[in-house]
């Protein structure tokens, strides 16, 4: 990589969603050593335990090797309603009379068709005149009647049914546990094997994070860190209170684009941004952002922008699913988000939501400090010492105008955790007691690598620098 690339690093992180288009050791080191991804995913819709094993290993393995670690994030599937089986497709026509229902029906003498649903009290969630979507909106359905048995639609989009389909239900309350046994299961896994973030699907309030916590801490997860999917309207009435008790947000495009009319969706993401920033939590905006990238090896025009407002809204993390999941072109997916982003990044107006942290104690007020000294100096970078890693992630908070945020920590936990967040470029190093050594030992590094060179102004901002007691510190220094 050229000095100057390497000099204004990409700020906005990557998450990559694992799959056979990428999940080789060739591939995997790949885009971890010359394409820089932050986040492996890790989707639990579709992957076994075996896989996350093997997966899993191999990451960590190669992050050891390249001296490297990127962090891993499993999306647990939570909540989800499905149609049970068919013997053959069912091929719906418009105005069509169809029963969802609670068990099997052997007889029909209405000659109503059928299908079963995996979620009884459907019928008691449910109103006549709610809207049923199935397969991710390719079949929709109204609600005519129910009784303790059944619910009789009408076909309002026609369609053909096939096995054990995805149901929305926009705007119903459901009454489904936060998680499943499945996702316990699952989560045990990812504990084992070291996973950094678990990502929860269809988060409707925040107790719901607060049983996934609790889970995480009966079972010698506490590191872990949570980050809740918001992916329906539920979610979107409770935005602010889910993201006080979250790690981090994603907003699950995806779904939100079914259960939310799909013209509101721009307005719920700049909502959803704005509320993380001011709360300080770390945002991904995920799904159908290079999706026509699966097949072409170019970006639609329309996602170029779409991956510009992302940029320009500071969110932390974009995500890629099906483009490195099946996809044919993973590697010029990175590589197009990681051109979009730097592009935009210095040359796009950013919305500034940041500006509204609100500021809770003395350390967020020192690191405001840092982040007014580095951008009144342009400084070229912010240096900061952090063992649990929560120092880098207050000035991350405070969205520095340009400079990137080098964390240096002892920690490899930290490291990992550290990829979520905006800017932080994080390196694992022992800290030596003399403070003034830990500084030089971090410069070196970062001349070394092509990030400094003599003559840089930095902010150098610490509460770890002194061995027999915590000094809370902004420096302005120049590289020598
Ligand atoms: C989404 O719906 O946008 C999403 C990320 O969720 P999943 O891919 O797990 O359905």
């Amino acid at each position: 990589m050229e000095l100057d690339q390497q000099r204004k690093p990409r700020r906005t992180k990557i998450i990559f969603t694992i799959g056979p288009s990428t999940d080789s050791e060739e591939m995997l080191e790949k885009l971890m050593s010359e394409y820089y991804v932050d986040i492996c995913r890790i989707n639990m819709a579709h992957a076994n335990h075996d896989y996350v094993r093997t997966v899993a290993r191999r990451i960590h393995q190669i992050g050891e090797k390249l001296q490297r670690p990127i962090s891993i994030m499993m999306d647990v599937k939570g909540p989800e309603i499905r149609t049970g089986d068919v013997d053959s497709p069912i091929v719906l026509k418009m105005d069509e009379i169809f029963d969802f229902t609670i068990k099997p029906v052997s007889t029909n003498s209405e000659e109503i068709r059928s299908v079963t649903i995996n979620y009884p009290n459907l019928v008691n969630d449910i109103e006549v005149g709610s809207i049923v979507l199935v397969d991710n909106g390719l079949i929709q359905f109204e609600v005519l009647e129910k009784n303790a048995d059944r619910i009789r639609c009408k076909v309002t989009i026609p369609g053909e049914l096939t096995s054990r389909r995805h149901i929305n239900l926009p705007g119903v309350k459901i009454s489904l546990p936060a998680i499943t046994e499945k996702d316990k299961a699952d989560t045990l896994v990812g504990i084992e094997e070291g996973i950094d973030l678990f990502a929860l699907s269809f988060v409707r309030e925040e107790n719901d994070l607060t049983i996934l916590r609790n889970f995480l801490d009966e079972n010698d997860g506490h590191n872990a860190r949570i980050i809740a999917k918001i992916e329906d309207q539920t979610a979107i009435s409770n935005l602010d209170s889910i993201i006080q008790e979250a790690d981090g947000l994603m907003v699950a495009r995806g779904d939100l684009g079914i259960e939310c009319p799909f013209e509101t969706l721009p307005i719920i993401q700049h909502q959803a941004v704005k509320t993380c920033l001011t709360h300080g939590k770390p945002v991904i905006i995920a799904t159908h952002m290079l999706e026509s990238m699966i097949s072409n090896p170019m970006p639609t025009r329309a996602e170029v922008s779409d991956v510009a407002i992302a940029v320009e809204e500071e969110a932390d993390c974009v995500m890629l699913s099906g483009e490195t999941t099946i996809g044919k072109y993973p590697i010029e997916c990175v590589d197009a988000l990681t051109k979009i982003s730097k592009t935009i990044d210095q040359h796009g107006k950013k919305f500034s939501f940041a500006k509204e942290l609100i500021l809770t104690n003395d350390k967020a007020r020192i690191q405001r400090t840092a982040v007014s000294m580095a951008n009144e100096l342009e400084a070229v970078a912010i240096l900061c010492f952090t063992r649990s890693g929560s120092m880098a992630r207050g000035v991350s908070a405070q969205r520095p105008s340009t400079s990137p945020i080098f964390a240096f920590t002892n920690s490899v936990d930290t490291v990992r955790q550290l990829r979520l967040h905006h800017g932080v470029i994080p390196f694992q190093m022992i800290f030596c007691t003399e403070p003034e050594a830990t500084v030089a030992r971090s410069m070196k590094i970062l001349v070394k690598r092509g990030y400094l060179k003599q003559g840089d102004k930095i902010v150098l901002v610490s509460d770890i620098l002194a061995s027999d007691r915590v000094i809370d510190s902004v420096q302005l220094r120049t590289v020598d």
